[in-house]
């Protein structure tokens, strides 16, 4: 039998917005029945039509707001709307971390069934702008001349972009420079259809405490016009830079790096801190965008762990070792898990860098590497785990019930397989104890959460 939805298409009807999506759209729900308005914010009420539906969904679109949410300000962007790399600037600062609150608490609630977890307010930064340390954009030609910027939304149009809001101000420099530089000594840019031209994307990563400079020139083959006078007049024309790396990407792809690395001037890492731990970042490495935040992240999950200096530490999907090494600092010993083999190499160069010598890393899957540990004996005191989106795999989560470490501190950037495994920690014999949700990327949708779990059973 066909089910009958409570709105059709066409319908004008009055609604209450309740959520956003990941998109940044308003969420508004009719009998149960979900429809999303772009550019609606929670609280506000308004007259929409409905644009589609589907069996589980609909979308709208604004026809009239009644009331507008008081947290509502005009996004200062002027290419805010055809970007789409933010989705929430035309909510206040104030309003995007009560969002992401109550976000962490209604899927805590929802999906892992936790009614009465304190869910902390959200902990944002003092300036929400300009926190990025790596910007990386695609080139393109317009009237003969080299653009770069972004892809307009749901296209593969370049648009020209000189100042990005939320990209750190000595990056915006240099990705302007490099491009005129490279524009006057005769770089072509990379033609996606003809899979013709030099220059496919230039990267600038900034270290926020060193200054150094990485500028990585993405090119379509080992060829690049000018090469020695393109080095000579970015070394002179722009201060901090300490590497120059030239990646070659031959595939018609939308990865933007390829496998082929080489340095044409100076270092091939440049460093930057989070707290008082260095790292070494090279052209491929995985890096935390927004480390003063990063810092807050990991002091809270420090924090969560309460180290005394005794206890051994399991570290799963430990990337880089960030987290373990600032846990090093605390513990005992600490062996991190990581799928990605370059990423283990760099977190033990950067347990050396930093004279730590209590770290470990292993490169395999958690779920496999941690189960095996544990039947041979292996136990942790304290258990961290930072999952990609799609949350932890059910055998670590057995592992974790079985090991009984005394605590648990889950780091999480995706709030709903936060909320669904910590359902299967709870029934294992865990409880939730509280809920830090951190700001890592202000002005869009990303939630980061840590939350503290100890042992009862
Ligand atoms: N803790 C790190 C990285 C977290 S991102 C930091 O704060 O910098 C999640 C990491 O999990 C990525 O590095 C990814 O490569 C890794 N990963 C994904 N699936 C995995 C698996 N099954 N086992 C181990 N690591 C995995």
């Amino acid at each position: 039998m066909k089910q009958t939805l409570p709105v059709k298409k066409n319908d004008y009807i009055d609604v209450t917005f309740e959520d956003l999506t990941h998109e940044g759209a308003g969420v508004a729900k009719v009998d149960g029945y979900p429809l999303f308005v772009p550019n609606a914010l929670p609280g506000e009420k308004a007259q929409i039509k409905v644009l589609k539906t589907s069996k589980g969904y609909g979308f709208g679109k604004l026809i009239e707001t009644y009331e507008e949410s008081p947290y509502r300000v005009t996004a200062p962007c002027p290419i805010y709307k055809e970007c789409g790399g933010c989705q929430l600037q035309h909510l206040s600062y104030e309003g995007q971390l009560l969002a992401k609150q109550k976000q962490v608490r209604d899927v805590l609630t929802r999906i892992g069934k936790l009614e009465n977890v304190t869910v902390h307010p959200t902990l944002g930064m003092s300036d929400p702008w300009r926190y990025r340390n790596k910007s990386q954009v695609p080139i393109g030609e317009h009237e003969g001349g080299l653009i770069g910027g972004f892809y307009q939304q749901r296209s593969h149009q370049i648009i020209d972009m000189k100042s990005c809001l939320i990209q750190q101000e000595k990056n915006d420099e240099v990705i302007q420079k490099v491009k005129d530089i490279c524009n006057k000594n005769g770089v072509r840019a990379y033609d996606e259809q003809r899979h013709k031209g030099d220059l496919r994307h230039i990267m600038a990563r900034y270290g926020l405490v060193t200054g150094d400079v990485m500028i990585v020139l993405v090119t379509k083959s080992k060829d690049l016009p000018n090469r020695k006078k393109i080095i000579a007049d970015i070394t002179e024309n722009i201060a901090g830079v300490k590497s120059i790396v030239q990646n070659v990407n031959n595939k018609k792809t939308n990865v933007i790096m390829g496998d082929e690395t080489r340095v044409l001037w100076g270092q091939e890492v440049i460093y930057d801190y989070i707290g008082d731990v260095r790292f070494a970042i090279s052209a491929r490495s995985f890096y935390q965008v927004n480390p003063e935040q990063t810092k807050v992240l990991y002091d809270k999950a420090l924090e969560y762990a309460a180290l005394t200096g005794k206890e051994e530490v399991i570290d799963a999907y430990c990337g880089i070792g960030t987290i373990s090494l600032f846990l090093a600092q605390k513990a005992k010993f600490v062996f991190g898990v990581e799928i990605v083999p370059e990423a283990i190499e760099d977190a033990k160069r950067n347990a050396e860098l930093n004279n730590i010598t209590n770290a470990n890393f292993a490169v395999g899957k958690a779920e496999e590497i941690i189960p095996a540990w544990y039947e041979k004996g292996h136990k942790a005191d304290v258990l961290v785990v930072d999952p990609p989106r799609k949350g932890c795999d059910e055998a670590l989560l057995q592992t974790i019930i079985d090991m009984k470490p005394k605590k648990v501190v889950y780091v999480s950037c995706n709030p709903g397989t936060l909320a669904r495994d910590l359902r299967v920690l709870e029934d294992g014999g865990y409880r939730t104890v509280e809920v830090q949700p951190v700001d890592m990327f202000p002005q869009t949708t990303h939630v980061e959460a840590v939350a503290k779990l100890t042992l009862v059973l």
